[in-house]
């Protein structure tokens, strides 16, 4: 246990652990995984990945649980997200054996840095593959570096879960209609952070991205998904350019469990006006409340949570994937792997 750290009060920033865990492709085959306890990369300056953007990535948890187990949510997800993203950009896919074992080697290795359980925090997991070959000419690198690193994170609801207000902007697009955005590529947050930059400037906590296509339907909630609560149903948009997050995947599971109707489909700008309860979702807060959705370039509000509360569904789907997570509540569905020995 590392006892000089403010567990409850770190951000979402970074903290330097001990090891990282590396494994590099050449020709043609993934080579053995290296545990580095370096926090530097040493690349070739013509490499794929600082020119043509050939970079992907992960995000997903481990926490300490009430048992004192350490559980990583639904890394097998993730696994088979990067290979998609991988194959989306031309990449190297990394097997899924190779990408659970370095997880849980990154984890186990850095187990002092695993937050305790109670403190509301967990250790953030961000697994990367990047092209390493040098050329000048555009095509897909022959060499890969895919590598995970940890640091641990504090609370994301540090003032507790409540509403935000958020905006749509018609200027920006995150993504192309038959683009990246299915695939966890850094692009696409580059592409994302002038709108988001924005955004902030204005008070707003993310941009509500519509379609890119007709601008008509709800896309993605800045980098994170979205779904809302419209008579008792759970509703989330259903587009190519939207990346499937884990946790949207997951509310959707326990909504059903629960006996909640959900409905992936095309939401309007329009039905905003008719929900009961909306939310982003993603792995770094699991579910971010929305209270306002204000349409910058038509001047609308949309009063989602008009006294300022986390809407019923909403806090009861929070309440029970962190349950989940954190071993206090079977883990129907086998979604942990528990990290033995840490
Ligand atoms: C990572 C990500 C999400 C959330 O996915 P999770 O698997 O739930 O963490 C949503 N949207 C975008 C654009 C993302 O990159």
């Amino acid at each position: 246990m590392n006892t000089e750290l403010d567990w409850s009060n770190l951000s979402f920033g970074y903290i330097p652990t001990d090891y990282n865990v590396r494994c590099r492709y050449s020709n043609g085959k993934w080579g053995e995984i290296e545990v580095s306890s370096s926090e530097i990369i040493n690349m070739h300056m013509a490499a794929t990945a600082l020119h043509y953007g050939q970079e992907i990535f992960e995000g997903l948890k481990a926490f300490r649980g009430k048992d004192g187990k350490v559980r990583i949510f639904r890394l097998e997800e993730n696994a088979k997200r990067i290979q998609s993203s991988a194959t989306g950009i031309k990449m190297a896919p990394v097997p899924e054996d190779i990408f659970r074992k370095m997880v849980i080697e990154a984890v186990r290795l850095n187990a002092r840095f695993i937050p305790p359980y109670g403190s509301g925090a967990s250790l953030y997991i961000r697994p990367l593959e990047i092209g390493m070959s040098a050329q000048i000419g555009v095509h897909p690198a022959s060499e890969y570096l895919f590598m995970v690193m940890v640091t641990p994170v504090g609370p994301y609801f540090k003032e507790g879960f409540r509403p935000t207000n958020i905006c749509i902007m018609r200027e920006f697009d995150r993504v192309a209609p038959k683009g990246t955005g299915r695939w966890k590529v850094g692009g696409n947050y580059a592409a994302s952070l002038e709108a988001g930059e924005r955004a902030h400037e204005l008070g707003y906590s993310a941009v509500l991205y519509l379609d890119p296509k007709e601008k008509k339907y709800v896309d993605e909630c800045g980098p994170a998904n979205f779904f809302a609560i419209k008579d008792g149903v759970y509703i989330t948009p259903a587009s190519e350019s939207i990346l499937p997050s884990v946790t949207n995947k997951s509310l959707m599971t326990l909504a059903e469990d629960m006996g909640i109707k959900v409905e992936a489909r095309h939401i309007t700008v329009d039905e905003l006006g008719e929900i009961d309860e909306a939310a982003a979702c993603g792995t770094a807060a699991v579910a971010s409340p929305i209270a306002e959705i204000h349409d910058l370039d038509n001047d609308t509000k949309y009063i989602v949570s008009p006294d300022g509360e986390p809407g019923p569904i909403t806090t009861k789907l929070y309440n029970k994937l962190r349950a989940v997570q954190l071993g206090e509540e079977p883990d129907e569905h086998s979604w942990n792997t528990i990290v033995e020995g840490v």
